[in-house]
């Protein structure tokens, strides 16, 4: 029976392991947790074996699309093959099994590779200062614009409250304007998808806070204006904050600090490899020039007579933004990630993350539209604005048929400003059989569309799950199981 829950195959008395009567003596009245916080009838736990629980993950495993099922080519999203290495290493006791609050002269290890990690991204980004705090990139949009604020109001101009967000934006940039108290300004792109220089111009006063650029933006494309826009800013009395997800084109290469920018964050589950796109631990760190270097998250790491502390008595801090210290075993990865590549490595990553996705962008230009014509950087946004008009096929039809070539679809509909859009980004971990393999199938897929488009409307076929129903999904969602339910 398929989508079978743990549930449903609950018996009654099955276990996974018995535990032995305890045989030291019971706790006093005194000792135990008070009445009214102990529980007397049982939590409504499936009651399953060791083998029936294994199972059941293992298939539900299999029937997942991952990254190690097969080509991820989600754009934005950076879905690089993460090493095997880096896993085994953050799984090793002497990382999992660290307490946040073991004494910290017992945690040096621990401490020395925070301070690693963070003057590693700190020459990468070409920033002063790093904090590893932000769980991820929205966290670190939220931090910066945080401290933004602060060092805008510690200098006595608080009467800005507007920052500046260009059409093209990830979802995430007005949103953490939002959440900081701030009003989003948005501008539209000019016809070359970069920031209207004349238009950023426009918008700027005594009012505005920040400008958000993500560079290379979401479109794929490098803000070649990026120096020109930083001294338009910073005369305007405002800073600039760098979306750094796309750091994966240019790491090695280019770095945000030396383009103007003020603070950035990066995403350890982008760039420097971790498993995400399961709502897993992320972490988006971010760096931020020495002005600004007071205002970061406590705590900071400081380093007297050899030994690593945690300082929280900073004044300025806009204080803590996530527990402890960050995720810290995704920073395990990415200290893993940058030493196996080294400086040269991450420098080739970046080139071949680019190669990939212009020679993915040159494969399907003609088959699919190129919105915006040119070299792309590490991403390529193709539309399907013409198959769609000449075949009723959309961009939907196209990434579910993909599906049932083992291929995830790219992400869709994004950035919002161009229609049908399919947003490829390939990276650096793929091989050029595996490139010629989904070229050939998106090519196929064009035909199917003026052929047999009633094929691509019903797609995908060979998935365990086929096409859901995502109105009902999103308006009507079953999130919990309940044993009524089954009656
Ligand atoms: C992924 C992404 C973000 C948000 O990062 P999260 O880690 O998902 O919060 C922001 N901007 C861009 C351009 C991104 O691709």
């Amino acid at each position: 029976m398929p989508n079978r829950t743990l549930f449903d195959l609950s018996d009654r008395g099955k276990r996974c392991t018995r535990m032995p009567e305890p045989d030291v003596p019971a706790l006093a009245p005194e000792e135990m947790l008070p009445e009214s916080q102990i529980r007397h009838t049982p939590p409504g736990l499936p009651e399953v074996s060791e083998p029936e629980i294994a199972r059941h993950f293992a298939r539900l495993a299999a029937e997942n699309f991952n990254v190690d099922a097969g080509f991820y080519p989600l754009g934005s999203c950076t879905m690089k093959y993460n090493p095997k290495a880096g896993e085994r290493l953050a799984a090793h006791a002497g990382w999992s099994g660290l307490h946040p609050h073991a004494p910290q002269p017992c945690v040096q290890g621990a401490l020395r590779l925070i301070r690693a990690l963070e003057e590693s991204l700190a020459a990468i980004l070409g920033m002063a200062a790093v904090s590893l705090q932000p769980p991820a990139g929205a966290a670190g949009e939220f931090t910066c614009l945080r401290v933004f604020r602060a060092w805008h109001d510690d200098r006595g101009d608080d009467a800005r409250r507007r920052v500046i967000v260009p059409d093209t934006a990830h979802g995430t940039n007005p949103a953490s304007v939002a959440r900081c108290g701030c009003d989003v300004t948005a501008i539209e792109s000019g016809d070359d998808g970069r920031v209207d220089v004349s238009e950023l111009e426009a918008a700027l006063d005594e009012t505005v806070a920040a400008v958000m650029l993500t560079n290379p933006n979401t479109l794929g494309l490098f803000e070649t204006q990026v120096l020109r826009i930083a001294d338009m800013v910073h005369d305007a009395g405002a800073l600039l904050y760098c979306d750094g997800a796309n750091l994966n084109a240019i790491m090695g290469h280019a770095r945000p600090g030396d383009m103007g920018f003020d603070a950035v964050h990066v995403n350890l589950h982008k760039t420097f490899s971790t498993p995400h796109g399961g709502g897993g631990p992320g972490s988006g760190p971010v760096g931020v020039s020495a002005d600004l270097e007071p205002f970061l998250p406590v705590p900071r790491l400081t380093e007297s007579d050899g030994m690593l502390r945690w300082d929280w008595d900073r004044p300025k801090s806009i204080g803590s933004v996530h527990g402890f210290f960050g995720n810290f075993l995704v920073a395990v990865r990415a200290y893993a990630y940058l030493l196996t590549l080294g400086a040269e490595g991450l420098r080739e990553a970046s080139e071949q993350a680019v190669l990939s996705a212009n020679y993915v962008r040159q494969a399907l230009t003609g088959a699919y539209d190129l919105p915006y014509p040119g070299r792309c950087m590490h991403e390529c946004v193709l539309s399907a604005q013409t198959i769609a008009r000449e075949t009723g096929v959309h961009a939907v039809d196209i990434a579910k048929r993909l599906l049932d070539f083992g291929l995830h679809p790219p992400t869709m509909y994004f950035p919002l400003i161009v229609e049908e859009a399919l947003m490829i980004e390939p990276t650096e971990t793929e091989s050029l059989v595996t490139l010629d393999r989904f070229i050939e199938a998106a090519l196929q897929i064009e035909r199917e569309a003026r052929e047999s488009p009633e094929l691509l409307h019903e797609a995908p076929h060979v998935t365990p799950v086929r096409r859901v129903d995502e109105v009902t999904a999103a308006r009507w969602p079953v999130l919990r199981w309940r044993a009524d339910d089954e009656a």
